[in-house]
C-alpha cells in the first residue's frame, strides 16, 4: 500500500518536473529530412537575374545585371567543387533573355532546382535586409522554405537583417513573380534570391565591392550543398547528414502565406516626458495577425516626416516572432513642441499609423547655439553625424529595454508556474500523508477493538 502510495507521489513529481522543464526550456526548431526527392545526381540551374535591356536595380552607381553575374559566376565556381552535381548559368553573357526561357532552360537541363539571384532597392530607398520568394503552391513552397532557411540563416550570421521567405499572388491567384509561376507550370522547383538592398546604408556595406559579390555566391553555393546533402573532397566538406528545418504544412503555411492587409495595431502612450533634459519615452503596442511586424519609423513632427527605419524589437520574420510592446526612447530637438506619431512595418511593408501624441509643453534648450559658425557645411554634415549617432542610440536603447521587459516577464512566470508546481505537490504529499496516518489509526484502533473483544470472550 505504501508502496503504491510513493509511486504514484513519484510520478506526480516527474511529471511536474518535466512539465517545468518543458515549459522553461521549449524544443528548438525541429530538424528534418529534405521533402524533395532527387535522383543520385543532382542538376541546379543559376540564373543571373536580368542582362541586356533588362538592367534590373540601378542605384548607387551599381548595376543589378552586372552583379548578378559576379555572384553566379561565383556560385557556379564553387558548386561545381561538390560531388555528383551538374550545374549550369542560363546566360554567361550581358543578352536579354525571357524568364520563360530561363525557365525552359532549366527544364532542357531537367533541373533539380533554379535559383535566380537578384539585387534589391526599394522606391523609398528605406528598405534594408535580405529575403526569398518561393511559389505558394506546395509542394514548391515547402522545397523553397527549406532552402531558403538555410540561406536566410547564413545570411543572418553575416550580419543582414532577414526579410523572410516569402510568397506572392497575382490577380488570377497564381505566383506573382515569373520565374516561380513558370517555373511551377514545368514542374521545377525554383527560388528568387534577393540578396540585399544596394540602395540603403545598412546593406551596402555588403554589396560594395565584387570580392563581396563573390561572397554573396558562395553562400548560396553552400546553402544549395547544405539543401541537397552534397560532399565535396576538395573543399573539405561533408554536408550528408545536414538536417533541415521542418517544413511540413503544418510550419510552412503560416509563414509563406501572403498578407495583404496592413497591421492591426498600432497605438503609443506617453511613459514619461523629461522635458529638461529633452528625452521622452512613449510605449507603442502594435500587431499584425497575419505576418510578423519588421520596422518602424517615427514621426516629431504629426506626420510630416518621419525617421529612417529601425527592426522592430525581437522580430524574427523565420519564426513569426515580433515583441508586442516596447518602450521607445526619443531624444527631442530642443525648443520644440512635438506631435509623435509612429508606423509599424509588417513583412509585407504594409504600415499602420499610430494615434498622434501632442506633447503639452515644450522640450528645453540643452546647449547653447555656437556663437559663430564659419564653415556652415562643416557644421551641418557634423549635425548629421550626430542625428544619425542619436538614431543609431535610440534604436539600440528601444530594443534593450524591450527585451528587458520581456525577459523579467517571462522570468517572472516562470517563477510563478514553478511555485504553483510546488504548492501542489507539497499539497499533495500532506494529503497522502494524512489519509494514510488516519487509515493508520483505523486500523489500530479496530485491531484495539478486536483484542479487547477476544479479551471480553
Ligand atoms: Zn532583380
Amino acid at each position: 500500500m505504501l508502496y503504491r502510495q510513493s509511486q504514484k507521489i513519484f510520478s506526480i513529481i516527474i511529471f511536474s518536473v518535466l512539465l517545468t522543464a518543458f515549459i522553461l526550456f521549449p524544443l528548438p526548431a525541429q530538424a528534418a529530412e529534405r521533402l524533395q526527392e532527387t535522383g543520385e545526381k543532382i542538376v541546379v540551374v543559376i540564373d543571373p537575374g536580368h542582362g541586356g535591356e533588362n538592367r534590373g536595380t540601378i542605384e548607387n552607381n551599381h548595376e543589378e545585371k552586372f552583379m548578378t553575374m559576379v555572384t553566379a559566376q561565383a556560385m557556379y565556381e564553387e558548386l561545381c567543387l561538390y560531388d555528383n552535381i551538374e550545374v549550369y548559368l542560363t546566360r554567361t553573357a550581358d543578352i536579354d533573355m525571357s524568364i520563360e526561357d530561363r525557365v525552359q532552360y532549366a527544364a532542357e537541363k531537367e533541373a533539380d532546382f533554379l535559383f535566380s539571384l537578384h539585387y534589391n532597392a526599394s522606391e523609398s530607398h528605406a528598405l534594408f535586409g535580405t529575403e526569398v520568394w518561393v511559389s505558394a503552391f506546395a509542394p514548391y513552397n515547402g522545397y523553397g522554405y527549406q532552402f531558403g532557411y538555410e540561406f536566410l540563416t547564413a545570411m543572418r550570421e553575416k550580419g543582414l537583417f532577414v526579410r523572410g521567405i516569402k510568397t506572392r499572388l497575382n490577380d488570377k491567384g497564381t505566383d506573382y513573380y515569373g520565374i516561380n509561376r513558370y517555373a511551377v507550370d514545368l514542374g521545377i522547383p525554383s527560388v528568387i534570391v534577393e540578396h540585399c538592398h544596394v540602395d540603403e546604408e545598412r546593406d551596402e556595406g555588403y554589396c560594395a565591392t565584387d570580392e563581396q559579390l563573390v561572397e554573396f555566391g558562395r553562400a548560396d553555393a553552400t546553402a544549395v550543398a547544405k539543401y541537397f546533402g552534397l560532399k565535396s573532397s576538395s573543399l573539405g566538406v561533408d554536408y550528408s547528414s545536414h538536417q533541415l528545418t521542418d517544413a511540413s504544412s503544418s510550419s510552412v503555411l503560416p509563414i509563406t502565406l501572403k498578407d495583404d492587409t496592413e497591421p492591426d495595431i498600432c497605438q503609443i502612450t506617453i511613459k514619461e516626458a523629461d522635458y529638461e533634459n529633452g528625452l521622452l519615452s512613449l510605449i507603442v503596442n502594435a500587431a499584425d495577425y497575419d505576418s510578423p511586424l519588421l520596422y518602424y519609423d517615427y514621426s516629431l513632427d504629426g506626420g510630416v516626416t518621419y525617421s529612417r527605419r529601425e527592426v522592430w524589437p525581437d522580430c524574427d520574420a523565420l519564426t513569426g516572432a515580433y515583441s508586442d510592446t516596447f518602450t521607445l526612447n526619443l531624444q527631442i530637438p530642443s525648443g520644440t513642441k512635438p506631435t509623435v506619431a509612429v508606423r509599424a512595418y509588417n513583412m509585407f511593408d504594409l504600415f499602420l499609423e499610430s494615434n498622434y501624441y501632442q506633447s503639452p509643453e515644450a522640450f528645453a534648450a540643452k546647449t547653447e547655439i555656437p556663437a559663430s559658425s564659419e564653415n556652415t557645411e562643416t557644421d551641418s554634415n557634423e549635425q548629421e553625424n550626430q542625428i544619425n549617432k542619436k538614431d543609431l542610440a535610440e534604436s539600440v536603447l528601444s530594443e534593450n529595454v524591450a527585451e528587458e521587459q520581456e525577459v523579467s516577464l517571462l522570468t517572472f512566470l516562470e517563477i510563478c508556474l514553478v511555485i504553483v508546481i510546488l504548492i501542489f505537490i507539497i499539497l499533495l504529499v500532506s494529503q497522502l500523508i494524512a489519509y494514510h496516518s488516519k487509515k493508520r489509526h483505523r486500523l489500530q484502533r479496530r485491531n484495539d477493538a478486536g483484542s479487547r473483544r477476544d479479551q471480553h470472550r
